[in-house]
């Protein structure tokens, strides 16, 4: 009961609070571990035999444990996966959480965009305000070395598609990896001026299932920041930086779009966290790269009831890392990949 306290109410919000007092607001939701790309920098050797479907939170067990969190504080859910358009009907949770406004602030996909350009209006029409969308090359052949697939011209479909649905702002995310894409970064930041949209460049980091990952490949964010001010001088947005995960920047020029560069593992950001995370089968996961994971759908299948689900997620919240440890000497990657954690 001691970490109910936690919970403190003002007169405007209810904010969930970790042991470092970092506020949690965002939750991550997975939706299947499965994915139809094959990233070598996330599932290089094709998927891991997929846990039976009844070790899943169905629909009803996520609109139900999300409207719990809602309550406790949760202002984002983002949901993802694998790829999340690979599960049944997605609309459907959507329409159930979307209901969750007006405590629920956003309702946001992370999706590698190959199902939007048939879907993107009916996301939006279900209740979804925005995308994030995957793109790691803007050249074909390369694209298609980077995922294992040779999509590209329907992923670009798949952008214009959601932009033309007011899924907007769309963000673009592209994990820059040294010897693959980093030849490329200035072309995106012309590429989100073109297109108006938010280009987020990612340093890879230690979450694929090869476990190939190494240091030297990583590209980092500086460089990043290198690349995309000797073609467009860059302006950092005068914002406060909070619990986003991203530095933030506008072109001098004052042309559209915007640039965010995520470091995870040269310039970590873990002080200021607010995310946590729900795996496809239940598991809570408080950091991308916890070796531990706590087991919700179990608590939920318990017949707990709801205050007993509510002093778990409290007692969950409270065991949240205080930073990540990639730097570190004796670092162990997640068993888990990214597709698995959801990112
Ligand atoms: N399938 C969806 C997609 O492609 O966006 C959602 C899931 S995917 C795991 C979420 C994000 O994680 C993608 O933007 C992907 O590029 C990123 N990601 C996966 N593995 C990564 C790694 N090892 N380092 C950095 N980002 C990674």
């Amino acid at each position: 009961m001691i970490a109910r306290m936690q919970v403190r109410t003002n007169s405007e919000a209810i904010t969930l609070r970790d042991s470092y007092n970092r506020p949690i607001r965002d939750l991550r939701v997975s939706l299947t571990d499965r994915c139809n790309f094959r990233c070598f920098y996330c599932l290089p050797h094709g998927e891991p035999p997929i846990a039976p479907k009844e070790q899943m939170l169905s629909y009803e067990e996520i609109e139900y444990v999300c409207e719990i969190f809602v309550s406790l504080g949760i202002e984002k859910l983002r949901l993802t996966g694998g790829e999340p358009m690979l599960r049944r009907d997605i609309e459907t949770i959507i329409r159930k959480l979307s209901k969750l406004r007006p405590a629920l602030q956003d309702l946001a996909l992370t999706t590698n965009g190959y199902f939007l350009p048939e879907r993107a209006r009916g996301l939006k029409e279900a209740g979804l305000d925005r995308v994030t969308i995957s793109l790691d090359s803007l050249k074909k052949d390369t694209f298609k070395r980077m995922t294992g697939v040779d999509v590209l011209e329907k992923v670009l479909a798949g952008i214009a598609a959601a932009k033309e649905a007011g899924l907007e702002p769309i963000k673009i995310n592209a994990v820059i990896v040294r010897g693959h894409n980093e030849d490329e970064v200035a072309d995106f930041a012309a590429f989100a001026r073109e297109h108006d949209v938010k280009m987020r460049f990612i340093e890879f980091m230690p979450l694929d299932s090869g476990h190939e990952w190494d240091r030297k490949d990583v590209f980092s964010g500086k460089e990043m920041h290198e690349r995309i001010s000797e073609r467009f001088p860059l302006v950092k947005v005068d914002v406060a930086r909070g619990s986003e995960t991203s530095s933030r920047y506008r072109f001098a020029d004052g042309a559209p779009g915007e640039i965010g560069i995520i470091a995870p593992v040269t310039e970590p950001f873990c002080g200021a966290c607010s995310r946590i995370r729900l795996t496809a089968d239940g598991q809570i996961r408080t950091c991308l790269f916890s070796t531990v994971e706590h087991s919700l759908r179990d608590v939920v299948r318990s017949g707990a009831s709801r205050e007993e689900i509510i002093d778990y997620i409290h007692s969950v919240i409270m065991k949240k890392e205080p930073r990540h440890f990639i730097n570190d000497p004796g670092f162990v990657a997640p068993s888990r990949t990214m597709s698995f954690i959801g990112g």
